[in-house]
C-alpha cells in the first residue's frame, strides 16, 4: 500500500529539508548575514553538505536494507561511507570508533564507550543523523527507544543518546500534525520535557518551553540554551529555531544557523522537524534543485515512506 501524498511530502521535507539545514548552515560559517547569505546560495551551482547528511543517509540506507535497526549492519554503513568520503567534515569520535572496531574487534557500542575516559561521547552527533528513524517509527511509540539504539553505534552517554531519542520524537510528532490546524505549543513542548529522560536534558528543554511561551528573542535564546557541538547546548536552540517559526522552512532555518556555534548541525536539526511539519513544497525549489545527491536523497525519502510503520 502506497503511503498518502501528504505523507510522502513530509518524509521527502525532513530528509531534503535536513540536508539543506546542513549545507547552508555550513555555507553561514562564513559568518554572512541573511541577505548576503540568500545572495551566496543563488550565486552557487551546488549545496555541498557535510558528515550530517552524510551520516543520515547512512542511517536510511540501513533501515530500508535491513528493515530494522541493527546496531552492526548500521555502524558498518556509517564506516564504509566514512571511508568512501571522509573529507565530509566528520568529528574525530566516528573514525577513532571505526579503527577500534577494526584493530580491536569491539562492538561499536564498546568502541563508543572507550571514548573519554570511558563515559561515551556527549556530542550532538546522534541527533543530527537522526532524521530517518523519527520519520520510519513516526507511527511507533517507540521511537524515542529505537533512536536511542541508532545514537548507541557511537554515542553511548545518556546525553548524548537522550538528545537522539528527543529530535526522533519531534520528527515524527511533526509528521503526524497538519501545517493547517493551528500549531500546539503547549502539547509539543511539554512532549519534548517528557521525551528526555537525564536531567540535564529535561532541564534544557523546561528552560525551551519558559523562552518560547516567553516570546524570548534569539539571542537570548542563544545565550540561554547555547550552541555549541555538545547534545544539551545546541539540540535546545535548534528546536527554539523552529518552535519560533513553525509556518516558515527559511525562518526557521535562518534563526538557526544565524546565531553562532555549531551552524551545520543546528541547521541539519531544526530544518529536519521543520521539513517533516510543513512538508517538500514549503522549501524553496530552487534551494532543493541544488541540493547535492537531491535524487538519491528523494528516494531514500520515498523508501522509508513505503516501509514506515505507518
Ligand atoms: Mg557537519
Amino acid at each position: 500500500m502506497r503511503s498518502p501524498p501528504e505523507v510522502r511530502s513530509k518524509f521527502l521535507g525532513a530528509m531534503v529539508g535536513s540536508a539543506l539545514g546542513d549545507a547552508i548552515g555550513e555555507l553561514a560559517f562564513r559568518g554572512l548575514g541573511e541577505a548576503a547569505l540568500r545572495e551566496e546560495i543563488a550565486r552557487r551551482s551546488e549545496l555541498i553538505y557535510t558528515d550530517d547528511t552524510a551520516m543520515s543517509i547512512g542511517l536510511a540506507e540501513s533501515l530500508i536494507q535491513v528493515g530494522r535497526l541493527d546496531e552492526q549492519h548500521l555502524g558498518d554503513t556509517f564506516r564504509a561511507n566514512f571511508q568512501r568520503e571522509p573529507w565530509r567534515g566528520y568529528a574525530s569520535g566516528p573514525p577513532t570508533i571505526f579503527r577500534l572496531v577494526e584493530r580491536r574487534g569491539l562492538s561499536y557500542s564498546e568502541a563508543a564507550r572507550s571514548l573519554f575516559g570511558g563515559q561515551g561521547s556527549f556530542g550532538n552527533g546522534a541527533a543530527m543523523r537522526v532524521a530517518p528513524v523519527g520519520l520510519f517509527f513516526y507511527a511507533s511509540p517507540d521511537v524515542g527507544q529505537q533512536a536511542r539504539i541508532s545514537a548507541s553505534v557511537t554515542h553511548v552517554h545518556p546525553i548524548g543518546m537522550d538528545g537522539a531519542a528527543v529530535l526522533a520524537w519531534a520528527v515524527a510528532r511533526a509528521v503526524k500534525l497538519s501545517p493547517q490546524d493551528p500549531f500546539p505549543l503547549e502539547d509539543f513542548t511539554q512532549g519534548l520535557v517528557a521525551q528526555a529522560q537525564t536531567s540535564v536534558l529535561r532541564e534544557k528543554m523546561a528552560l525551551l518551553k519558559d523562552l518560547i511561551a516567553a516570546g524570548a528573542s534569539p539571542s537570548e535564546a542563544a545565550g540561554r540554551l547555547g550552541r555549541s557541538v555538545t547534545m544539551h547546548e545546541s539540540l535546545p536552540f535548534a528546536l527554539y529555531a523552529f518552535l519560533r517559526h513553525p509556518h516558515s522552512f527559511e525562518d526557521c532555518l535562518f534563526c538557526a544557523i544565524l546565531h553562532g556555534g555549531d551552524r551545520d548541525t543546528l541547521g541539519a536539526m531544526a530544518c529536519a522537524v521543520s521539513g517533516a511539519y510543513l512538508g517538500i513544497e514549503a522549501i524553496p525549489q530552487t534551494w532543493r534543485e541544488k541540493l547535492e545527491n537531491r535524487q538519491y536523497i528523494e528516494q531514500l525519502a520515498l523508501q522509508l515512506a513505503e516501509m514506515s510503520q505507518g
